[in-house]
């Protein structure tokens, strides 16, 4: 069976096109999934009842199974959903007074192996299909309520306002799976998105970027982390790869054809690692030519792990010496942190990790201690 939320809009066109159906037969069926949130071709009412028969007879629409799923007290839901093998990803919707951020997981795990991440530690699996990362948003559109009503135009609220690609994986090693299920999240006749409330978390992989400017130029956020390398290659072993003139670089690009005209860095601070005085003020000089913000993640502490969150006074005088830089700079709030859907803790379930190597190939480390408590 073919699973129908594996397409994107040209996607589908071609497959109609191979059943000897018109385009606009495509963006029926489009609608009706994406829109209206349906599974079930019986109900999509506007389409011909043989051409309905045919569909459910090679194809489906199959979303994500869920496994699980909770409510925080501020309102954060998390579903974690089985994507077979006894693997599973979670998706967190976080609601906020003006807008509803919806992230979602790319890979089974990821491959990147940064040193301070939950999922970097549970190793990698696979990536996921177009469908199992779309699925995602079809199904929270479902669960909150937010799926477009048949036949009464576009009633039903947008409760997903926002989709942040930063949960499990890294999605630019997703590439062509991630672009298809960007272009429906931009889609009118799916999700219709701005490009701007769409934004794409990398670690920093440099020839993607610049594909993903021509292909789906949607916000992006990029994994900083260090101001240096030697301390980058510890942190985020894909820096061995992409140093950081190169990721920056790539950045400036990358603004050409952007949405938003900075790039966000997101930077986890650690205590006595990447948080001193003199870290802020080389990440000013770092950044200097590359229009960005700063969003500080202080650590969230997950079991296993040696590092360390910044006292709340150390995160203030960071994030100070990064605005008195005149550079904005905003510490994330944790959300939904007795759920574990805050930052580094949004992991899943990766049991079969033995292809963790297939995926990204990264040089070998230069081994070099990190110390743990901060310089005297
Ligand atoms: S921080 Fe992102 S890229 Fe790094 S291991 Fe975790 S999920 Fe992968």
């Amino acid at each position: 069976m073919i699973n129908l939320l594996d397409f994107d809009a040209d996607g589908l066109t071609d497959w109609f096109a191979r059943l000897g159906e018109k385009p606009f037969r495509a963006r029926q069926v489009l609608r009706w999934m994406h829109r209206c949130g349906v599974d079930n071709f019986g109900q999509m009412t506007d389409v011909a009842k043989s051409l309905r028969a045919q569909l459910a007879a090679v194809a489906e629409i199959r979303g994500p199974v869920p496994v699980r799923a909770s409510t925080a007290a501020d309102g954060t839901r998390k579903w974690l959903l089985d994507v077979g093998g006894n693997n599973a990803v979670e998706t967190v919707f976080i609601p906020e007074p003006n807008r509803g951020t919806l992230c979602i997981s790319t890979q089974v795990g990821c491959a990147l192996e940064c040193s301070f991440c939950s999922t970097g530690k549970q190793g990698f699996n696979r990536n996921l299909t177009t469908a199992e990362i779309i699925g995602q948003l079809w199904h929270a559109n479902r669960m909150l309520g937010a799926v477009k009503q048949p036949g009464v135009g576009d009633g039903g609220e947008r409760v997903v306002s926002n989709v942040v690609l930063m949960g499990m994986g890294e999605p630019l090693a997703n590439y062509d799976n991630v672009v298809a299920a960007l272009k429906l999240m931009l889609d009118d006749n799916a999700y219709g998105l701005s490009r701007r409330r769409v934004t794409v978390s990398t670690a920093g992989m440099a020839p993607a970027m610049d594909r993903l400017r021509q292909e789906a130029p949607v916000a992006l956020a990029v994994s900083l982390h260090a101001p240096t390398d030697a301390l980058r290659d510890e942190l985020v072993p894909l820096n061995r790869k992409y140093p950081l003139r190169e990721l920056l670089a790539a950045c400036r690009r990358y603004l050409e054809n952007a949405p938003r005209d900075f790039i966000t860095f997101e930077y986890v601070l650690l205590a006595g690692v990447n948080d001193r005085d003199a870290d802020a003020r080389a990440l000013l000089a770092l950044t200097r030519e590359t229009p960005c913000k700063f969003n500080l993640i202080p650590f969230n502490p997950f079991p296993g792990s040696s590092y360390r969150s910044p006292a709340a006074e150390r995160v203030r005088r960071f994030q100070e010496i990064l605005v008195q830089g005149d550079v904005v700079a905003t510490v994330r709030k944790t959300r939904g942190d007795e759920i574990d859907a805050a930052c580094g803790q949004l992991a899943g379930r990766v049991r079969d990790r033995t292809k963790r190597r297939q995926a990204v190939v990264v040089a070998p480390p230069a081994r070099r201690s990190i110390p743990l408590e901060a310089p005297a």
